[in-house]
């Protein structure tokens, strides 16, 4: 049995009283109870959504939560301490952080805490020690200052770039030698969105015109300690441009793309034709089961579900990607690998052009350094035999621009092209 204990207020018959909300935690069939609550279903179904829309594990066992004075009703302001009791009940948060403060606030479902609600809004002027809920930008995770344990253990610490050797490794340094446009697709388990983090960890800095609004983003993370990395699944429109916003000039990373509404994916298709200093990593899996073209289990997918899955990935959003990679399963061990040469290519990238070649604004071929003619002759050519839109176009260029300056030459060779194009497989030709 284990017990986590967050300071709040209860509004008793004589006026705000302080107090404690207590999570119990214990073996045997999962269930949730909340002592003394009436309507505790509603509480409880939010409560749970909104600690896994946070990132973190609800546990699969007994959960007793009670409101320790005995004339208080809870109400949902009691939700944000009740979650962070639970999380300190589990080890996910550290009691430390949290326990010298009090904290009432409101959940939303994917973990975001919003205002409180009169009569206890008016509860700030108690004084420095009372937490009461925010303009909903906030969301459990940045209060505790803390990463969920289970992504502690899979990301282990180097110095670099921390992938399985081979094709990952090797892929993550080209799409971040360029800043590219990234979306990655594969069976579950292969490591899509733990790479996808792995990278966003060591995104290059922007441009210097980009600098001002670094400033501000840093000085927004001081504010919140640790920003989400990525969307939760299920965003709406108005959460990618609060993300936008903050990773401006940067790259922004969204899960499980295909389960997003259509609304948010029409906005990242804005998104990457208006800033193309952005970048985004998504990933998806292959079918709505998961295991299309997987060695280890085969797909229950019929004809018709693959269609309407496809259908979540709309064609002009995939087209906006320059790198479309396929994850294949691995059970190769992380290991740190340099990013030296990397960095070199970045840096040549800048004193050409000055940006990395994925967010050059080019509308033509012939705008890409070291296009030749006949290079570009080449590529018209194959793409008309795959099929590829003159933005694909573009994008295979920039990727092969890359290459070549991962090999530190002013040349792109045919091969770099023909490397380029490779790193288009679409899930759509599966
Ligand atoms: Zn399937």
């Amino acid at each position: 049995m284990s017990l986590g204990r967050i300071a709040t207020l209860g509004a008793g018959p004589q006026g705000f009283v302080a107090t404690r909300v207590s999570a119990q935690i214990q073996g045997g069939l999962p269930e949730t109870r909340i002592l003394g609550c009436p309507q505790q279903g509603a509480l409880r179904d939010r409560l749970r959504s909104a600690i896994k829309g946070a990132g973190f594990k609800y546990p699969s066992c007994r959960v007793t939560l009670d409101l320790e004075a005995p004339d208080c009703p809870w109400e949902e302001e009691h939700l944000l301490p009740a979650a962070l009791a639970i999380l300190i009940a589990t080890g996910q948060a550290r009691a430390s952080i949290l326990e010298p403060y009090r904290w009432l606030g409101r959940l939303r479902l994917d973990g975001g805490i919003e205002q409180a609600q009169p009569p206890w809004s008016q509860l700030t002027k108690l004084g420095d020690d009372t937490v009461v809920g925010n303009d909903g930008r906030l969301s459990i995770q940045h209060l505790c200052d803390l990463t969920p344990k289970t992504r502690q253990t899979s990301t282990p610490q180097g110095p670099g770039l921390c992938l399985p050797a081979g094709a990952i490794s090797e892929m993550a340094q080209w799409v971040l030698a360029g800043a590219h446009s990234l979306f990655a697709y594969g069976e579950p388990g292969a490591g899509k969105s733990r790479t996808l983090l792995e990278m966003h960890k060591h995104w290059p800095d922007s441009t210097e015109a980009n600098c001002h609004r670094w400033a501000r983003w840093h000085r927004r993370r001081k504010a919140l300690p640790r920003l989400r990395r990525s969307l939760p699944a299920r965003s709406t429109p108005a959460q990618l441009t609060h993300w936008c916003e903050v990773y401006q000039g940067h790259a922004i990373t969204i899960d499980d793309l295909p389960l997003h509404n259509s609304g948010l994916k029409d906005r990242l298709i804005q998104r990457m034709d208006e800033d193309s200093s952005t970048a985004i990593l998504a990933s998806a899996n292959p079918c709505a089961c998961g295991w299309l073209g997987s060695d280890r289990k085969a797909c229950r997918c019929d004809q018709s579900q693959r269609q309407r899955w496809h259908r979540l990935l709309p064609n002009p959003l995939l087209d906006r990607f320059d790198v479309l990679w396929r994850f294949e399963y691995t059970d190769q061990p992380p290991e740190p690998c340099s990013l030296e040469l990397v960095t070199q290519a970045q840096k040549i990238q800048r004193e050409r052009q000055g940006c990395l070649n994925g967010q050059l604004p080019a509308q033509q071929l012939s705008h890409i350094p070291g296009m030749s003619p006949a290079l570009t002759r080449l590529l018209r050519l194959q793409a008309s035999a795959l099929g590829l839109s003159g933005r694909a176009q573009l994008s295979v260029a920039k990727v092969a621009r890359t290459l070549a300056d991962l090999r530190q030459t002013d040349t792109i060779r045919e091969d770099d092209l023909m490397q380029s194009l490779a790193l288009r497989a679409s899930p759509l030709e599966l």
